[in-house]
């Protein structure tokens, strides 16, 4: 089995009464991509707190490449990259002195900022103060920034929220170009499409708890309902829309009745997404 790069054990923290994450374990291998998805409030920056070293878990262990987190954090430190949704870039610097300032502070030897810019599509623009950058412009340099020290765990809280979709998909490549070069990642999002084709497996939190962790797939088969969605044509020419669940014993002579006693104009099969299966498990939506 590969090694565990990070390693959750029980952790809890509050605010003051509040819980926010509430004894939570789980593990992400080495050069997994898991998706931590859940809605508002959730617990997800918490949990993401408490496993970078910024929160000090009020209970429970966090495990990060053998390490423990709250023991060792400047150990654990230099081995990960972080990108949260915040920008704090310094907007007077170019963005390779940005880079550059960020290679010296972790003492990374021989950095080459402008290869690093080219991995984000930014090589042209490294010259340029960051304040004139888009805002895809800046989450792209916040991503390259986190990947200064050659981190070998990623966390990335919405790294693609807001943004265009050329941005979008050149930081989606980037993740699983690191993911080939057997980074793991940890993805925070409330994008259940991104993180259905990002994730190797994916976490629901709700309410500071893991509601279910498993792979998009496994979740499909377990929770999902597969349709088949269809357009008839009606007596009087107008489109109607009818529904049939696959796979129970109901839908052979459902499809045999469509068939036989309907005119299909259009047909087609639809599994369900994560988001309706979220619904399922938590009662709740992402919005
Ligand atoms: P979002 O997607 O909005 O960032 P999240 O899933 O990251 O949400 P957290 O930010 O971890 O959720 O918040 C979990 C709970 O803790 C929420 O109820 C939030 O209001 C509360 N909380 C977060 N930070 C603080 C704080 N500094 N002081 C008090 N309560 C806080």
């Amino acid at each position: 089995m590969a090694q565990q790069a990070i390693v959750a054990d029980n952790l809890m923290y509050r605010y003051g009464q509040l819980v926010a994450v509430d004894h939570i374990s789980f593990n992400v291998a080495e050069g997994e991509i898991l998706g931590f998805l859940g809605p508002n409030g959730a617990g997800k920056t918490t949990t993401v707190g408490m496993l970078t070293g910024q929160l000090r878990p009020k209970a429970g262990k966090a495990t990060l490449l053998g390490m423990d987190v709250a023991r060792q954090p400047e150990a654990v430190q230099a081995q990960i990259g972080v990108c949260f949704e915040i920008a704090n870039l310094y907007e007077q610097m170019t963005g390779i002195e940005n880079l550059k300032l960020f290679a010296q502070l972790f003492g990374v030897k021989n950095f080459d900022a402008q290869a690093l810019l080219q991995r984000v599509g930014l090589d042209s623009r490294g010259k340029d103060r960051v304040a004139g950058y888009s805002k895809g412009m800046k989450q792209r340099l916040m991503v390259a920034r986190a990947l200064v020290n050659q981190p070998r765990i990623l966390f990335l809280d919405e790294p693609t929220e807001g943004l265009d979709p050329v941005s979008a998909e050149a930081i989606r490549n980037l993740i699983l170009e690191e993911k080939r070069r057997g980074v793991t990642v940890f993805l925070t999002t409330h994008d259940m499409l991104e993180a259905d084709k990002l994730s190797d497996r994916v976490a629901f939190i709700n309410q500071g708890e893991i509601a279910a962790l498993d792979t998009p797939h496994n979740l499909k088969q377990r929770y999902g309902k597969r349709m088949v969605k269809a357009q008839v044509a009606a007596a009087d020419g107008q489109l109607e829309n009818r529904e049939i669940t696959l796979d129970t014993t109901e839908t052979a002579a459902a499809l045999q009745t469509l068939f036989s006693q309907e005119q299909v104009v259009t047909i087609h099969s639809e599994e369900a997404s994560l988001e309706d299966i979220f619904i399922q498990v938590t009662g709740r939506g992402l919005a």
